[in-house]
């Protein structure tokens, strides 16, 4: 069997119109041959009826107290990505192509118990394969899966993607197709940087780093995932023809590989997270101990912490905003003198094409001092720099950034040479 999984984003599925769009998708997949595995994602976004922001919200407002238990969250954000697949499933049944929806527990996914942020522990096709050779369509729910004790668990945000490239591992498909609202994976988010273009061809390992450092096009596991699996992923374009981002490991770029030719320019892109707050924290050399104990209790208070870096009588890191006030009462409790700054932003180039490269982050200094934006804070590892700026700086240090590295050429525009 030549099985394809296609997954939909929120908006992709979000009116008529649209689900016709699905429809056509599903439709050439069956014509090029392939059996289709669809993945849905809740329909529409924050403020349309079945959303999973609306139904999160409509239980923080039922229950007054905004702490109501993982478990009901978990049952109740699930809801959105059954209607989705139920309306799909219809639709393409409507359309002639025999269909049904299935959770992803009844798809075969058994999740680990841990609501609201579960992983796939076991992934049993036989169902869904059975169905297959009979030549129907699956419409499967995203962001789900069921624990062996038969609770429901939600993947966490963008945890569509991730059901996608289990299922696409798992059925081993020939590759995974991602449709959303963009054309692909671009230089850097087109909503804030306008002329960002499209990659044509990119690896694995530096769509992890865009993801995990705050591009949402698709969710980091999911190209773990896919990564861990060799799964050729693609992201695409709903309704806009083009052939959108082919993601794969490096070595299917050399030589006379399937892939096209991998982007030239030193930095692939650029992502960006707003919203955070810069930590410092000062306290005598020899406080290995409190230090110790302050990384601790951050962690204990669920408090996840990014850029840190560490000098003998200084410490800075950032924290996400919103978990600004419950950092202030660890930090008060531990009795270190400490400041935090909100209001900042990250900024992070990344790109294979930097390796062994010196003076990029040299570069990138320049180019944003020269526009006079303040750096509060800089972290690199192996292809990634990253940059804490002033939020109310974020979209003009992009555009500069892009700039600099003349992201908008296309790739055969040798930048190294250029620079
Ligand atoms: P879906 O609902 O289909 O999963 P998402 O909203 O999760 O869609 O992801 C698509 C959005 O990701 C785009 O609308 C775009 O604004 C944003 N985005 C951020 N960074 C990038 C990038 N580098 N390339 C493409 N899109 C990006
Ligand atoms: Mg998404």
């Amino acid at each position: 069997m030549k099985i394809v999984v296609q997954k939909f984003g929120g908006t992709s599925v979000a009116n008529p119109a649209l689900r016709e769009e699905v429809v056509k998708r599903v439709k050439e997949a069956r014509e090029e041959g392939y059996k289709p595995v669809v993945v849905v994602s809740a329909m529409g976004r924050t403020g349309d009826p079945y959303a999973t922001d609306t139904l999160k919200d409509l239980m923080v407002s039922s229950c007054g107290c905004g702490e109501q238990s993982l478990r009901d969250m978990d049952l109740i954000m699930g809801c959105g990505e059954i209607i989705s697949s139920v309306v799909m499933s219809s639709t393409l049944c409507a359309n002639d192509i025999p269909s049904l929806a299935l959770t992803g527990g009844q798809a075969g996914m058994v999740t680990d118990g841990n609501y609201g942020n579960a992983q796939v522990i076991e992934f049993n096709p036989e169902r869904l394969q059975a169905h297959l050779r009979n030549d129907e369509v699956v419409v499967v729910t995203g962001f789900q899966g069921m624990s062996h004790e038969g609770e429901l668990n939600t993947l966490g945000r963008g945890g569509s993607d991730t059901s996608a490239v289990i299922l696409g591992a798992g059925l081993g498909a020939d590759r995974v197709e991602i449709y959303t609202d963009v054309c692909g994976i671009m230089t850097a988010d087109p909503k804030l940087v306008s002329d960002a273009r499209i990659i044509d061809n990119i690896t694995y390992n530096e769509v992890c780093q865009l993801a995990y450092e705050g591009a949402k096009v698709i969710h980091p596991r999911a190209v773990e995932v896919a990564m861990h699996h060799n799964v050729a992923l693609v992201v695409k374009h709903l309704s806009e023809s083009g052939d959108g981002t082919m993601i794969g490991s490096e070595s299917n770029y050399m030589g006379e590989g399937r892939f096209g030719q991998r982007d030239s320019h030193v930095i692939t892109g650029i992502a960006h997270t707003p919203g955070l707050a810069q930590v410092t924290v000062d306290m005598g050399a020899d406080d290995a101990d409190l230090e110790l104990s302050m990384f601790d209790r951050l962690a204990e208070s669920d408090i996840s912490i990014d850029m840190i870096s560490i000098f003998p009588e200084r410490k800075n890191f950032t924290i996400e905003e919103e978990k600004q006030l419950q950092a202030e009462a660890t930090l008060k409790k531990l009795g270190v003198d400490y400041k935090i700054t909100s209001g900042c932003a990250k900024v992070s180039v990344v790109g294979l094409g930097m390796r062994n490269l010196p003076g990029v982050m040299a570069r990138v200094i320049k180019a944003l001092n020269e526009k006079s934006i303040r750096i509060l804070q800089t972290g690199d590892s192996n292809i990634t720099i990253s940059l804490l700026i002033p939020e109310s700086d974020l979209s003009e240090a992009l555009c500069i950034l892009h700039d600099h590295f003349r992201l908008s050429a296309p790739p055969g525009d040798d930048e190294r040479v250029l620079a």
